[in-house]
């Protein structure tokens, strides 16, 4: 058992652990960078050998599909998929302390801040290990380097998993989501064709379309315009993709450029884990 999963488990994810999270926020410098600036091989994937679950971050743009796969992990490792997106919208629901103040910042297509997301965070945390929870598979975090230093510094992250789509399919791609507002299902109605060029190769996504019951009770998120899906791109390339490079250094960073649609990606996804022999492959994604 090498020294870190030692240490890892003497101290898993615990309220102490959570309020050094808190308060790395305010108090600790920053980390310095790694020294090498070789970038190292991409990880190889393997299960945690010290009896606890898998500690995994999604990367990627907003709108490339992070929650859905991310969620269809979570199922796969019995791990938790925690969504900072959904902490953000259930404290709005709820009408909590933050939410008039949050939603200001949703509306304009704006980043929540460090301090924020770490304490939506951190009462998610203490939530699920009261419930006995093992692992998570993030998804929205780390979103800048700041947050990716405080969270190495209380937790080892086993695997980043980068998802790329390029930037027009992107577009339309958020620009076709859709929610039923009856049952919560989610949709999307953009049937993305791109041709091949001198670059890429062609790519195709078929829509999602809802079941007849669903069809005429669609709703789009208020924040899924042409300019806010902008406005949330040119943040994400100028917070987040520092974040890429800080996990490609560390040798933690696994590249995925998405293929095609869910079906087509999510089996190479699995192949690329080495996950596509799992027991529960087939019910997950059932
Ligand atoms: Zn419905």
């Amino acid at each position: 058992m090498s020294v870190v999963s030692r240490l890892l488990r003497a101290r898993p994810i615990t309220s102490n652990t959570l309020r050094t999270l808190s308060s790395s926020y305010s108090t600790s410098p920053p980390l310095s960078p790694p020294e090498n600036d070789v970038t190292p091989p991409s990880p190889s994937f393997k299960h945690p050998t010290d009896g606890r679950n898998v500690q995994w971050v999604f990367l990627g743009c907003p709108g490339v599909g992070k929650g859905t796969y991310a969620s269809r992990l979570s199922k796969l490792l019995n791990v938790p998929h925690i969504a900072t997106g959904d902490l953000v919208r259930d404290e709005l629901n709820t009408k909590g302390p933050l939410s008039e103040q949050l939603s200001e910042i949703v509306n304009q297509g704006k980043l929540v801040s460090d301090n924020l997301i770490i304490d939506l965070l951190s009462k998610r945390l203490e939530a699920g290990e009261a419930k006995g929870e093992s692992g998570f598979i993030l998804d929205g975090f780390p979103r800048t380097i700041r947050q990716a230093e405080i969270l190495e510094g209380v937790t080892n992250i086993d695997l980043v998993i980068n998802l790329k789509l390029r930037e027009e399919a992107l577009l339309a791609k958020c620009l076709g989501r859709r929610t039923c507002s009856q049952c919560g299902g989610n949709y999307n109605v953009a049937c993305i064709d791109i041709k091949a060029d001198n670059e890429r190769p062609a790519m195709y996504m078929p829509p999602l379309l809802p079941p007849s019951h669903c069809a005429s009770k669609l709703i789009t998120r208020a924040d899924d315009t042409e300019e806010v899906v902008k406005e949330r791109l040119r943040i994400y390339n100028e917070k987040s993709r520092p974040v890429e490079e800080f996990y490609r250094k560390r040798g933690k960073l696994l590249e995925f450029d998405l293929p095609g649609g869910i079906p087509e990606s999510w089996t190479k996804l699995l192949q690329l884990l080495n996950l596509d022999d799992h027991e529960d492959t087939r019910s997950a994604a059932a």
